[in-house]
């Protein structure tokens, strides 16, 4: 018997890598009874035939899953955010940071195409930098033009499984292709949208890069608020969720209540009134998509 990783599943079969090789395996163990339907990113213990095919007998527990796209025990995902072109958005940022953090995966902000730059909007883009390391996030900021910008990059993928998630035309597919060219993936929005595009389906692959892996399709690709509530809001904002033990309100939504400390840390500066902001936005919102269903 040995364990793996699933890294890809096509047409009935599960191709599970480990230090052997990668073994093509059908599936066999008492996950079936249990309607456990393994997905791309599991460790799996599997029975191998011989040294390229085998049989997955059992699913491990999973740390977290992906719906869109569906991978399992994602540890890290990459946020690409372009200085320009598209824009920088700190909206669809806090956002996706909301998303991640309640799938309980490691952000890394990757500001890219920073070769576009000029001075004025190269200090607006320091000022983010700043802002979001404040916060207590990584931020890195890349050019596929310039090599050094990727080296840095690259240690963050080591001995984990990344997605690389942001808006189309920030550069996700440039950058997995900086990092391993022999990858050769489509780029450019234009030409993806004409050619297999985004309605063709799709399996999802996890790419060995280093010693870690990376989803060759981006990460969330649906930020709906499903599966974050008002009372888990706040714990998605780490600045929010080390101050909101001072609230004197133990279920204080850091909104309206006398005595909180997160508003406390707002007035005196410490958190940035874009985060708050963009906290009081989605509190609504997911207020809002309570209501309907
Ligand atoms: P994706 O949709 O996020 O995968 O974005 P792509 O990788 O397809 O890139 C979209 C466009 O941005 C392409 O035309 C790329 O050549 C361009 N691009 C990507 N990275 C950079 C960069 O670092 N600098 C510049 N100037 N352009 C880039
Ligand atoms: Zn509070």
């Amino acid at each position: 018997m040995a364990e793996g990783r699933i890294i890809k599943a096509l047409s009935g079969f599960y191709y599970v890598e480990n230090e052997d090789g990668i073994f093509q395996c059908r599936g066999r163990g008492n996950f079936r009874k249990r309607k456990i339907t393994p997905l791309v990113g599991d460790r799996v213990t599997f029975e191998a035939e011989n040294a390229t095919d085998g049989y997955v007998l059992e699913v491990h527990d999973r740390k977290n899953k992906l719906v869109r796209p569906p991978i399992a025990n994602v540890e890290q995902a990459v946020l690409v955010f372009s200085a320009q072109e598209p824009d920088f958005s700190p909206h669809l940022l806090d956002k996706f940071l909301v998303h991640v953090e309640a799938n309980d995966i490691e952000p890394v902000i990757c500001l890219s195409k920073i070769d576009l730059l000029d001075e004025e909007t190269e200090e607006a883009l320091a000022e983010v930098e700043t802002l979001y390391r404040n916060a207590g996030y990584e931020v890195l900021s890349t050019s596929i033009y310039v090599d050094e910008t990727i080296e840095l990059l690259r240690p963050y993928l080591r001995e984990r499984v990344s997605v690389f998630a942001g808006q189309s035309g920030v550069g996700k597919s440039s950058l997995l292709n900086a990092l391993k060219p022999e990858l050769n993936l489509e780029t450019n929005q234009i030409s993806k949208s004409l050619g297999r595009g985004k309605h063709t389906t799709r399996h999802v692959e996890l790419i060995p890069v280093d010693t870690g892996y990376v989803a060759d399709t981006p990460g969330f690709s649906s930020l709906d608020f499903q599966g974050v509530s008002p009372e888990t809001l706040a714990l998605c904002f780490p600045e929010m969720r080390e101050r909101s033990e001072d609230c004197r309100f133990r279920q204080c939504t850091h909104i309206n209540e006398p005595s909180c400390a997160v508003k406390e840390s707002l007035n005196e500066g410490e958190i940035a009134p874009s985060r708050y902001k963009h906290y009081v936005q989605f509190m609504q919102e997911i207020q809002n998509q309570k209501r309907r269903y």
